[in-house]
C-alpha cells in the first residue's frame, strides 16, 4: 500500500515485550492484553478472519473480543480490503480510507464519521497493546462490506459488495463487442417484433451519429498501461481556411479515453491513464472560427491519473473523434454549423414605425441617436453615445433615488426598475445597441412598475442622473462608481474538477466556501463584490484575470491544495507573485496574502504553511501572473489529507472559511488604500 500512511502507523510501534506473552495452545489465545491504562489477562478461542473469502494470515496482534465485539487491527484487516489507514497520535484518531470513503475513529469514543457524517458504534477503538484495534463489524459494514460471524467456526467473514459497472462509466473495444452481440442477439427475435426494432434502427441511425461519438472516443486497447503516458501536444488548423482539424499527441499508445458530456459549447475528452505534458492550461485558436480555446488539466479520479481537453467553441458545429491509427492520438474533426438559420428568428417582429421617435424630440441634440434596428414601441428612449447613457425623455417625474438596481452580471444583464408605470411615455420593447459594453435594453412593465433591462457584452455599472429634460441611466465601469471592488473567485468548475482527495472534489468545495462568502459580502457597502463564477462552470483562467484587471482591484481565488497521493502534507498557504505595480503606500499582493493566511489558518485550525510567493511555481500561474491588481491564491487546505479533507467537507468549516476571508477583506478595507 502506501508506504507514508504505513510510516505514520510506525509511530504505534508494537511492545515486542508484551507480544511475547502470546500463547496459542489448541486455537486458544492467551495474552497479556494493556489498554485503558491496565494489563489484563486475556483468553479467548482464535478468530479467523476471511475477506472475500480468503483467510488473512495471522498476525502478530491477533483479532479479540471486547466487551463482546471483534476488534482488529485496524492496518492488517483494512488494508487487505484495498482501504488505506493512518493512525494520528495527536488526536487519537484512526482514518481509514475506501475509494471516496473516510471513516474517522478516535479511541475510546463510541461515536464515528463516514464522510464527516457521525454514527454510532457498540465498542470503540482501542489501543491495545499500543496497536490500534477498531471494531470490525462496525467500520466494514461503513464501508459498504457484509460481515457475517460463525459461532462455531469462530470465522468472521468480510465481503465487498461489487456493484456493477454503470453502463456510462469507462467504455473500452469489450464494452464495444457486448453491444455488437446484443445488436446479433436482436435479429433472432420473432418477425412481428422485428418490424418495430426495424423502425426503431432507423430512429437509431440518426442517433447513432451522436452516440457513436462517444464510443468511437472510446477506443484504445483498454488494457490498464503499466505506466503513464503523457499527452505532449496539440496541433491546431493553420488557417482559419484549413480542413479545421485539431489532433492531441501522447508519448504512447492510449489505454483509454471518453469524451465527457457538457451543457456547454464545449468537447471535454478525459484520456485515462494519462499525464498532462502540454505546456500551456489554456490555448488560444486564433486560426479557427470554431474553437475559441483549448484548455488542458490534469486530475486524478480513484487513483487513475486523467488528462483532461478542453475544446471551447465559438458555436455548436458537428464533429467527429477518433484515435488515430497508430493509437497515440486523438483526433478531432468540426463539420458545419449546427442551427445555422437562427439569425432569422429574431427579426420576425420588425413591423415598427421608427418615425416616432424623432418627432417628440424638440431639443437641437446632436448626440442623440435614434437607432434604426428599433424592433418595438419605445418611445422618448434614446442611446447617446458620447455620454454613455439612455437618455429618457423627462416627461413624468420621479425621484431618481427610488431607481432600484439589480445587478445579475453573471448572466450578463443588469436591470433599472422606475417607480412608475411609463408605458404610455416609454412604450415597451427592445432596442439594440450594440456599443462596447451593451448589446441592447429591454423596456417592460410589470406591477406597476417600469424595467429597462440591458443585455451587457461585460460588467457595467449604472448610475441615474437627471437634466432639465432628460433623466440618463449612465453605463459605467464599475471602478467609477465603487471605491472598493473585491473580484473572488472559486478555483475551477464545471469541466474542470480541480484536484481530488478522500471523496471531494477541488471544484465543489471553493464554490462551496465563496457562495456563502459572497452572501456574507453582499452585506457591507464597505466593499463591492463580484465573483467569478457562482455555480458549476468554468471560465478559463485568463478570463478570470482579465476580468479583475478590468473592473476590480483586488483578486483573491480559493482553491484546495493536494499532494496526493501523499496523505501527510496538511495545513493552509496563500501564493502570490509581486507585481510590478507594487508600491508603498498602497495594497499589495503581499498585504492581502499576509492578512488571508492568518485569518484562514486561525478560523480553521489549520498548519500554518507559510506564504509562498515569486517562484516559479506562482509565476507559472495565470490568475497571478496575467492579473496587475493585488492577486492571491488561497489554497485552503489540504484535499488528499484525511483530516484536513474531513474539515472541509463539514459545512460549519466551510463557514468558517467563508467568514475568515470576509473578515479579511473587511480588515483590508479598513485599513489599505486600494488605489
Ligand atoms: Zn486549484
Amino acid at each position: 500500500m502506501n508506504r507514508k500512511w504505513n510510516k505514520l502507523l510506525c509511530t504505534t510501534l508494537v511492545s515486542v515485550l508484551l507480544l511475547e506473552n502470546i500463547q496459542v495452545y489448541a486455537n486458544v489465545v492467551k495474552m497479556r492484553l494493556l489498554y485503558d491504562e491496565k494489563m489484563h489477562n486475556y483468553e479467548a478461542e482464535n478468530i479467523t478472519i476471511t475477506i472475500n473469502g480468503t483467510v488473512l494470515p495471522p498476525e502478530d496482534m491477533p483479532p479479540i473480543v471486547l466487551y463482546d465485539r471483534t476488534l482488529v487491527p485496524a492496518r492488517a484487516v483494512f488494508e487487505a480490503l484495498g482501504a488505506e489507514v493512518a493512525w494520528n497520535e495527536l488526536s487519537q484518531e484512526v482514518y481509514v480510507r475506501k475509494q471516496d470513503d473516510i471513516i474517522v475513529l478516535k479511541a475510546d469514543q463510541n461515536t464515528a464519521t463516514k464522510n464527516g457524517t457521525a454514527f454510532t458504534m457498540d465498542v470503540p477503538a482501542k489501543v491495545v497493546n499500543e496497536r490500534t484495534m477498531i471494531p470490525v463489524r462496525a467500520v466494514s459494514e461503513a464501508l459498504g462490506c457484509t460481515v457475517a460471524w460463525d459461532e462455531n467456526t469462530r470465522v468472521v467473514a468480510i465481503d465487498e459488495i461489487i456493484e456493477p459497472q454503470k453502463p456510462d462509466e469507462i467504455m473500452d473495444n469489450k464494452q464495444n463487442d457486448n453491444e455488437n452481440s446484443d445488436s446479433e442477439n436482436d435479429d433472432n427475435t420473432d418477425n412481428e417484433n422485428n418490424d418495430n426494432e426495424n423502425d426503431d434502427n432507423e430512429h437509431d441511425d440518426n442517433k447513432i451519429t451522436e452516440v457513436d461519438k462517444k464510443e468511437y472516443a472510446s477506443g484504445g486497447t483498454g488494457n490498464i498501461p503499466k505506466k503513464n503516458i503523457g499527452v505532449t501536444h496539440i496541433d491546431i488548423p493553420q488557417n482559419k481556411n484549413d480542413k479545421q482539424i485539431f489532433s492531441i499527441t501522447a508519448s504512447d499508445e492510449i489505454a483509454k479515453f471518453q469524451e465527457i458530456e457538457s451543457d456547454n459549447d464545449e468537447i471535454v475528452i478525459d484520456i485515462y491513464y494519462a499525464q498532462k505534458e502540454i505546456l500551456t492550461d489554456d490555448i488560444e485558436v486564433e486560426t479557427s472560427d470554431i474553437v475559441n480555446d483549448i484548455v488542458s488539466l490534469q486530475y486524478d479520479e480513484h487513483d487513475i491519473t486523467i488528462t483532461r481537453i478542453i475544446f471551447k467553441l465559438k458555436a455548436q458545429y458537428q464533429y467527429d473523434i477518433e484515435l488515430n491509427d497508430d493509437e497515440n492520438g486523438i483526433v478531432v474533426y468540426f463539420g458545419k454549423k449546427e442551427n445555422d438559420n437562427t439569425n432569422n428568428n429574431t427579426n420576425t417582429n420588425n413591423n415598427t414605425n421608427n418615425n416616432n421617435t424623432n418627432t417628440s424630440n424638440n431639443n437641437t441634440n446632436t448626440n442623440i441617436t435614434t437607432n434604426t434596428n428599433q424592433t418595438n414601441n419605445l418611445k422618448n428612449v434614446y442611446y447617446e453615445s458620447a455620454r454613455k447613457a439612455i437618455a429618457l425623455s423627462k416627461m413624468e417625474l420621479f425621484a431618481a433615488d427610488n431607481v432600484i438596481s439589480i445587478d445579475d452580471y453573471i448572466n450578463k444583464k443588469y436591470q433599472m426598475i422606475l417607480p412608475g408605470d411609463y408605458s404610455n411615455i416609454y412604450g415597451s420593447g427592445t432596442m439594440a445597441l450594440h456599443t462596447d459594453e451593451l448589446v441592447s435594453v429591454t423596456v417592460s412593465q410589470e406591477e406597476g412598475k417600469t424595467a429597462f433591462t440591458f443585455e451587457q457584452n461585460g460588467i457595467n455599472a449604472f448610475t441615474v442622473t437627471e437634466d432639465a429634460n432628460y433623466y440618463y441611466i449612465n453605463v459605467k465601469n464599475p471602478k467609477e462608481v465603487y471605491d472598493k471592488i473585491v473580484v473572488i473567485d472559486a478555483g475551477h468548475g464545471g469541466s474542470d474538477p480541480g484536484t481530488s482527495g478522500n471523496g471531494l472534489k477541488e471544484k465543489d468545495m471553493t464554490i462551496a466556501i465563496v457562495q456563502k462568502l459572497y452572501q456574507k459580502l453582499q452585506n457591507t457597502t464597505k466593499v463591492k463584490t463580484y465573483v467569478t463564477r457562482i455555480g458549476d462552470t468554468y471560465p478559463a483562467n485568463i478570463e478570470r484575470a482579465t476580468m479583475a484587471n478590468d473592473i476590480g482591484d483586488v483578486f483573491i481565488s480559493v482553491h484546495m491544495n493536494s499532494a496526493n497521493p501523499n496523505p501527510t502534507p496538511n495545513g493552509t498557504e496563500v501564493l502570490f507573485i509581486t507585481h510590478e505595480t507594487d508600491v508603498t503606500g498602497k495594497l499589495t499582493s503581499k498585504d492581502v496574502a499576509t492578512i488571508l493566511l492568518k485569518n484562514v489558518v486561525n478560523a480553521l485550525g489549520t498548519n500554518n504553511r507559510g506564504l509562498k510567493y515569486d517562484t516559479s511555481e506562482q509565476k507559472n500561474l495565470i490568475v497571478l501572473n496575467k492579473t496587475v491588481v493585488p492577486a492571491v491564491i488561497v489554497e485552503t487546505l489540504f484535499l488528499s489529507n484525511p483530516g484536513d479533507a474531513l474539515k472541509i467537507s463539514n459545512e460549519l468549516y466551510q463557514e468558517k472559511a467563508a467568514q475568515a476571508i470576509y473578515d479579511s477583506i473587511i480588515e483590508i478595507a479598513d485599513n489599505y488604500n486600494w488605489r
